[in-house]
């Protein structure tokens, strides 16, 4: 069996649970920023801390201030209003800091695309990791989102110990 194929096989609960250990040594800490949304991602996030996900066994805690948070989820399409707010929240976090768009708004614009209110995405405002598409997304994917955004956290770093 390759390698590839033995960790396809470990469940992506404990490999979330593990890589936030091996590259953090405590739990992950996130903040949640509603960046006009129509609240359809909002309430899948809120799944993550239902009695089923419990994502808090994986070692995630939701924070309410950016100066204690690792990863920025950010849900809607970045309307005007927001959009400074968003910048000095991203700028709030320590290093290295993660951001997750997501759900179709927060890629794309979705079905606000091109509307007069806001950006097309939440890439035009702040340097996102990872994408986690879906309108919106499962909190599965959400959990599979979060795991490749803390893998990117190597990236992060080596990118600071180069410069
Ligand atoms: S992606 Fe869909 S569910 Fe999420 S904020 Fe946009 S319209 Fe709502």
């Amino acid at each position: 069996m390759s390698d590839g194929a033995v960790r396809a096989s470990v469940p992506v609960d404990e490999r979330l649970r593990s890589s936030i250990m091996r590259r953090l040594g405590r739990s992950l800490h996130v903040r949640h920023l509603d960046a006009g949304s129509c609240n359809g991602c909002d309430w899948e996030i809120a799944a993550l801390l239902d009695p089923y996900h419990d994502v808090q066994r994986l070692g995630i805690d939701f924070v309410a201030s950016p100066r204690h948070a690792d990863l920025l989820l950010v849900t809607g399409i970045m309307t005007r209003n927001l959009a400074d707010a968003a910048r000095r929240t991203y700028e709030a976090m320590p290093e290295p800091r993660l951001v997750v768009a997501l759900g179709a708004c927060a890629i794309s614009g979705g079905v606000f695309r091109g509307t007069y209110a806001g950006s097309d995405g939440v890439a035009e405002t702040l340097p996102v990791d990872v994408l986690v598409p879906g309108c919106p997304p499962r909190p599965e994917a959400i959990i599979e989102g979060i795991l490749v955004a803390v893998g990117r956290l190597d990236v992060r770093r080596a990118g600071r110990q180069a410069t």
